[in-house]
């Protein structure tokens, strides 16, 4: 996809590749430049003004385009970013008082609003705006389509489909067309905030049967192949998704074995659920809150068809709006 020199390229980001290698790509000076522009537009959306504010940057720095994406943006807004990255809760809390913030990008309610739409938001391509009725799509540089995931074809604004995205800024590579995989719908109405780019619904799902999990995209072909790694498990499985007193997404797998003494066995139970957790986790990514285990076949046996939609293996138990 690289359409420039080497020398051109200023940096590599990528995809959490939760599905296997990062999916990579590549930005010049100039993408650089639209990418702060895009992310200072989306902080000004959701309330930041420019200058006198610390914006206080909790998201990951790495591949991934959230941490340095919205650090580019909060300067280009000339905010002062306070990059403090992953983890040390307590500094961070103490920082966010001594300098007394005017917004942060780290609280829960944050990274909770960030994981709705973490598909879209990393490089800046859509985002709420105060109304939060709909995901702004700053149209001058980004192209997005809805379309009917089996025949290719649009369907008509308003109606559900998949978004394909086109970056028309983009310098360092070529992204036409870019199918997402997520289902959403073009929204024909204008926004009250007086906003005039297209705006998109929040997105609902995965035309690959994936799944959001805490601003994880999870398969249950991942999942399958994690558990059937142990000869204790049996045929069937299912992951329950829903949501904890605070509205944070929340995963469960009820399992079925093919030891029983794990159904009776407390201290083998345990030890045997946090091995699975782990395993999991460097999988996914998100962590299990709870693996239930239960009899040989009481689970709901999975067609071939099924297995492709993840119908009968994840169970969305969370409250849509
Ligand atoms: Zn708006």
């Amino acid at each position: 996809m690289v359409l420039v020199g080497k020398e051109e390229l200023r940096q590599v980001y990528g995809t959490t590749g939760t599905t296997g290698k990062p999916t990579l790509t590549f930005a010049t000076k100039r993408d650089l430049d639209m990418w702060a522009e895009r992310n200072g537009r989306n902080l000004g959306a959701i309330g930041f003004r420019p200058r006198g504010g610390y914006f206080y940057e909790g998201g990951g720095y790495g591949l991934a385009t959230g941490g340095f994406g919205y650090h580019y943006g909060a300067h280009h807004i000339n905010l002062t970013v306070i990059p403090t990255g992953i983890g040390r809760m307590q500094q961070k809390l103490e920082l966010m008082e001594d300098l007394k913030i005017t917004g942060t990008g780290g609280s829960s309610s944050f990274i909770l609003y960030m994981a709705r739409v973490a598909s879209l938001l990393g490089p800046g391509m859509a985002c709420e705006c105060e109304r939060k009725e709909g995901l702004h799509v700053w149209s001058d540089h980004m192209l997005v389509e809805c379309i009917d995931s089996d025949t290719g074809e649009w369907v008509p604004e308003g109606e559900a489909g998949e978004l394909v995205w086109t970056f028309l800024v983009s310098e360092a590579v070529g992204i036409i067309r870019y199918r997402s995989g997520d289902l959403s719908r073009i929204m024909p109405e204008s926004c009250p905030c007086g906003r005039t780019s297209v705006r998109i619904d929040n997105v609902k799902g995965r035309v690959d049967g994936g799944v959001s999990v805490g601003g994880f995209t999870i398969f249950s072909s991942q999942v399958e192949d994690v558990l059937f790694r142990f000869k204790e498990v049996g045929s069937n499985f299912r992951c329950v998704i829903d949501s904890d007193q605070k509205g944070l997404d929340r995963l469960a797998v009820d399992l079925e074995v093919s030891d029983r003494s794990l159904l009776y066995d407390e201290k083998k139970g345990a030890d045997f659920s946090k091995r699975l957790k782990d395993s999991l986790q460097s999988v996914l990514g998100v962590t299990p809150k709870t693996i239930n285990f239960v009899e040989p076949d009481s689970l709901p046996a999975a067609t071939d068809d099924q297995l492709k939609t993840s119908t009968v293996r994840i169970v969305d138990r969370r409250r849509k709006d």
